[in-house]
């Protein structure tokens, strides 16, 4: 998505060697002796795994459509849940818009840690795991979630659960995003943005750009909430 395309510059310090760079991700156990330090981050969130012992308790379950990929989340809800009509994202998805939930990275706990998984950076096309980026299953390729500097943001399509009324409910969207590039027009009462939320002009269902006086209203109401 266009976010991860603006937080690329900030990223550009770490070089991975070659062999970093074909992660083999059907390895099993831990071959920690010989770990480089630019494999670190696989020990860390959002894929260590939490003990028994760990204060995680899980309040949804998650997996991929075979099964390789399982996660757990201890939050009720998301810090926020919105759908992003970019380009990137229809073509990664494969889906007319991407649905996508944000959470802390220490809110999950991949059963397996990172085996079992596969990154993708859009800005580059590379497949080597450089932030932000995608991360799907390595076997059967469902995408699981982009993989940001401080946050992720997940698919909520893998959570079981999801189809019940709890589940909408908590992770009910609060916006759409480059609703300008929109392959289908979603009338549901929910804001719509020409790009990236209150940075970007605020449209109507059919994609109109809305008068800047209801923007600055908006703008101004947000500027209030923020400072308080
Ligand atoms: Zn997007
Ligand atoms: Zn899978």
């Amino acid at each position: 998505m266009s976010s991860n395309q603006q937080n690329q510059d900030q990223e550009q310090q770490r070089a991975p060697s070659p062999t970093n760079q074909s992660t083999n991700t059907h390895e099993n156990g831990d071959t920690s002796t010989s770990r480089s330090d630019q494999d670190e981050w696989k020990q860390r969130p959002p894929y260590q795994i939490h003990r028994s012992s760990d204060s995680f308790h899980a309040v949804w379950n998650g997996k991929c459509h075979c099964g390789k990929t399982r996660y757990q989340l201890s939050r009720d809800k998301p810090l926020a849940a919105k759908y992003c009509h970019c380009t990137t994202c229809q073509r990664l998805h494969g889906s007319p818009f991407q649905w996508a939930a944000i959470f802390h990275k220490t809110d999950i706990n991949f059963t397996h840690g990172h085996h079992d998984l596969a990154w993708y950076d859009p800005s580059e096309c590379t497949t080597r795991h450089k932030l932000p980026c995608k991360v799907s299953c390595a076997y059967c390729r469902t995408p699981i979630m982009d993989e940001g500097r401080n946050m992720i943001l997940l698919f909520p399509t893998l959570i079981e659960g999801i189809n019940s009324k709890e589940g909408r409910e908590a992770f009910k969207p609060e916006c759409h995003m480059f609703y300008s590039r929109r392959v289908v027009d979603i009338k549901d009462g929910v804001p719509k943005w020409d790009g990236i939320n209150e940075e970007s002009k605020r449209m109507d269902e059919d994609g109109n750009i809305i008068e800047d006086e209801h923007k600055k209203e908006g703008g101004e109401h947000e500027q209030k909430r923020q400072k308080t």
